[in-house]
């Protein structure tokens, strides 16, 4: 066989390397899928550190996807009304370009807007933030990671001063005690909870908490689920934290040497005894003191989390209060410890490094912050000023900007808004008041196509060569491995010709993403994600390599013996984590406690919509199927949409599995079958996220969902709000 291509799977952010080589092998009959049509072969890279040659279903069938229907050339019409028509590339940027400076001139730069994805390589990210923030001026750019893990980010950039999950996978080998909370790793994160159930099977002390309202597939493994009633996240951390502070089982040295504010956390979290915390939880004070227990007895704890924490209304204060309990009882900064969120998209952490969310400029940077304006003014050779000071609209403040008439031009790409906002019906009814909206997308029909009236056809990662950052900061080299169809072009290449168009020139003047990673790479130097030494061909010879991890450091490591003698392992090879040395990125070095009571719900139930609505993701299923949704094998694993109901509601609701139910909120409407299950607790429903209009009849979970977010990250509720369910 030829050598194979190394790449990264584009679905989750656990980032598992892959291999690939093309359908014809020598020897080999050529590899087909049930169509006939050749595609590629795909297996796990056994040399890639993070996930050592596993791979999840999903990554395993990604092949069947490349191929089907997709957009191949630009189309435009004027009006949504209107078929779309094929133009030329030239045609479609000149007609960006017109509009971008009829926009800037009439309604100034703060009417564009660019919505962006997690799907996007680094590059592509980088050289929209150049476009958007830099030349244009203004700070319009957000991504679908706000609805996603904005929450981390600013829980760890409020604890630690910087963004940047601390932790390494290798912890999860190392742990006493993983304590996930908000998270369906076995589903969601499915190689990361086979490598803690190995290392959990094997280790009878090991401990496994799981939090969740849900008896979920991560939940059947552990040693103690806590199925809290939705919203009370916090109650349970303040809880936990008082009885590790009333049993003393604090690390007092570590609190008074390299943190601040444990006094105020102490006067919030003396409101939350066993009593109170298991009322409001609906769980036993047994196990929410087994659960206390499990953090005072442990050497190494880890907390995990994702969606079930970060999608709420108070998701920063949820992660400050994870952070809190690390920081009380010193587990950070040492193997098997730390807050670890887990990111949902495959380069998500990538984005965060190159500055896409609208507060934030490459490099771990903040608009806000007028040094660091100025640096990236100066490296962009943008003039003083040019940056605006002020955070720009996040993903849902675009929507609402469409629909008050004060978006002028709206720019979304990779990502497929029509079905993962909150609040469809508002949503929808925003999007068709947007009087020029550009989708940049692989796929077409997608429920977003509707709503454009420029389609410009994007080359996916497979077909364009760029790096991506998985969860634990490992960066990948994705190479590209085949052509892209028709005219279908890689995004950073698109924003880079609207920019040269626009009459900057010198700022776009790149030939291939290596120069731009190249770029960017130098904007990180001595800022907290500093991978200025890294490079596509340093990423090529050496492998994916963790930033806070480069060479430096693997010259510090022990020589073992080889071959030729004793040689160090290369940086690739080696996990690092953040804060061993307990220096945190706050001007005095200390971490900070958060002090927070609970707010619970932003919708809670009443007696006009008595159930809570939480939603989440399938095994097979990614986001809103664009790809998977065109993979039989998974369309087969989950073929329909459904509603989790607990056997007593079922009973009082006089439904049985399978059949309908409708399912109202104050927004909006959707239709499911039933599943009846003790999986889900009494009060509460469960809905996955997947199904838009294109692939079921009314069964849109965002339809019912809200966008009440927290006032900090702007992420919104999209785990919970108040739903009546009627019998059909
Ligand atoms: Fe891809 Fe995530 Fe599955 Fe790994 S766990 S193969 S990154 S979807």
């Amino acid at each position: 066989m030829a050598e194979p291509t190394k790449t990264l799977c584009p679905y989750c952010g656990v980032g598992c390397g892959l291999e690939v080589m093309a359908p014809a092998q020598p020897g080999k009959a050529v590899n087909r899928d049930k169509d006939g049509t050749p595609i590629w072969f795909v297996r796990g890279d056994r040399t890639h550190p993070s996930s050592q040659g596993m791979v999840c279903v999903k990554g395993a069938t990604i092949a069947e996807s490349l191929h089907k229907d997709r957009l191949r050339y630009p189309m435009m019409r004027e009006s949504l009304d209107q078929p779309f028509r094929q133009v030329s590339w030239d045609d479609a940027i000149v007609a960006i370009v017109n509009r971008i400076q009829v926009v800037r001139f009439t309604q100034g730069p703060d009417a564009i807007c660019m919505y962006g994805s997690g799907q996007f390589q680094t590059e592509d990210y980088y050289i929209a933030q150049k476009l958007i923030k830099g030349c244009l001026g203004t700070n319009n750019f957000d991504a679908n990671s706000r609805l996603c893990m904005s929450s981390a980010v600013s829980g760890y950039i409020q604890s630690f001063g910087a963004d940047g999950p601390p932790c390494c996978y290798d912890d999860l080998d190392e742990t006493d005690c993983a304590f996930l909370i908000g998270t369906n790793t076995a589903e969601c994160h499915p190689i990361l909870y086979n490598r803690l159930r190995k290392h959990h099977k094997k280790h009878r002390n090991v401990k496994l908490v799981v939090v969740d309202p849900r008896r979920t597939a991560t939940a059947d493994g552990a040693d103690l689920h806590l199925a809290i009633k939705p919203g009370t996240d916090i109650d349970l951390m303040n809880g936990i934290a008082y009885l590790l502070w009333r049993w003393h089982d604090l690390d007092h040295a570590f609190i008074e040497t390299h943190t601040n504010g444990f006094d105020q956390f102490v006067e919030v979290i003396r409101h939350y005894p066993p009593p109170v915390v298991a009322e409001r939880c609906g769980i036993s004070e047994a196990d929410l003191s087994m659960a206390a227990h499990f953090w005072a007895r442990s050497q190494r704890i880890l907390s995990m989390w994702s969606m079930g924490v970060n999608q709420s209304s108070e998701g920063t204060a949820k992660v400050r209060s994870i952070i809190n309990l690390h920081l009380m009882t010193g587990q950070i900064g040492k193997p098997g410890a730390g807050p670890f969120s887990l990111t949902g998209q495959p380069n998500a952490m990538g984005g965060r490094e190159a500055g896409g969310l609208s507060h934030l400029l490459p490099g771990y940077r903040t608009v806000q912050n007028a040094q660091h304006r100025e640096d990236v003014e100066r490296f962009w050779g943008l003039p003083p000023g040019k940056i605006s000071p002020s955070p720009g609209r996040t993903a849902w403040e675009m929507i609402l900007g469409l629909e008050m008439g004060e978006v002028g031009l709206f720019w979304v790409a990779a990502t497929n808004p029509a079905v993962s906002m909150p609040d469809l019906e508002r949503t929808k009814a925003a999007l068709k008041r947007s009087p020029f909206t550009i989708y940049q997308d692989c796929y077409t029909p997608t429920e977003m196509v509707d709503y454009a009236h420029i389609l410009l056809p994007a080359a996916q990662w497979s077909e364009k060569t760029g790096v991506m950052t998985n969860s634990e900061r490992r960066i990948t080299l994705c190479s590209q491995f085949r052509t892209p169809p028709g005219e279908a072009k890689p995004d950073w290449l698109i924003f880079a010709e609207v920019g040269r168009r626009l009459g900057f020139a010198k700022q776009f003047a790149y030939n291939y993403s290596a120069e731009v990673y190249k770029e960017f790479a130098r904007l990180t130097q001595g800022q907290p994600c500093d991978q200025s030494e890294l490079s596509h061909t340093y990423l090529f010879e050496h492998g994916a390599t963790q930033w806070a991890n480069p060479a430096a450091q693997a010259s510090d490591l022990p020589e073992k013996p080889g071959l030729l003698g004793l040689v160090r392992p290369a940086p690739a090879a080696v996990s690092s984590r953040l804060y061993v040395d307990h220096q945190f990125h706050t001007p005095d070095k200390r971490a900070r406690f958060g002090a927070y009571h609970s707010r619970g719900l932003a919708e809670p139930p009443d007696d006009r919509y008595p159930f809570v609505l939480t939603t989440g993701r399938l095994y097979g299923h990614w986001h809103t199927q664009s790809r998977t949704g065109r993979i039989e094998k998974l369309r087969v694993m989950h073929p329909n949409p459904f509603i989790e109901i607990h056997p007593k509601d079922a009973e009082k609701l006089g439904v049985k599995s399978d059949e309908w139910v409708e399912v109202r909120s104050r927004r909006g409407m959707a239709r499911f079958p039933v599943l009846v299950t003790k999986a889900i607790a009494p009060g509460t429903v469960f809905v996955p996220m997947h199904w838009g209009a294109l692939w079921a009849d009314q069964a849109e979970a965002n339809a019912l969902t809200h966008a009440e977010a927290c006032p900090d990250s702007r992420q919104p509720e999209l785990k919970a709000c108040a739903v009546e369910i009627l019998p059909i």
